[in-house]
């Protein structure tokens, strides 16, 4: 068995996927998403930092789904998301999401968020402002 021990310091990505279904409607939107509907989102949190030598990872994936479910999916699965956000287009639920999770995951650093197959927001917190 060859082994590979790395013990120099590089960074990765983990990028973990998750689904809600919630209602929404869009109050300043001239269109149908004016009236109330529902989605299935699929969502994917990503975290990035140094791959520890030690135990060879940047985070647990459990332990980021963990966070995930305690803060964010309690309050959005099965949920009206106008009960959270007054506007909930999906660059406003990102950015909600990204907001609630980054006091608890340690290199929290983007939300993407599909509404729809094949559309999606990605969030990256303040560009400063
Ligand atoms: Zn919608």
């Amino acid at each position: 068995m060859a082994t590979i021990d790395y013990t120099d310091k590089r960074t990765a990505r983990l990028d973990v996927e998750f689904t809600f279904a919630a209602a929404h409607r869009l109050p300043r939107y001239d269109g149908p998403c004016f009236r109330m509907h529902g989605h299935n989102y699929q969502m994917f949190v990503a975290v990035e930092g140094e791959i520890d030598p030690q135990s060879g990872m940047v985070a647990d994936f459990g332990r980021v789904k963990e966070i995930v479910q305690e803060h964010v999916l309690s309050r959005a699965d099965h949920r009206t998301l106008n009960d959270v956000l007054e506007n909930p287009t999906a660059e406003n639920i990102a950015r909600w999401v990204y907001e609630i999770l980054a006091p608890h995951l340690p290199g929290l650093v983007e939300v993407r968020l599909y509404e729809i197959p094949g559309c999606c927001v990605t969030y990256r917190g303040s560009l400063g402002g």
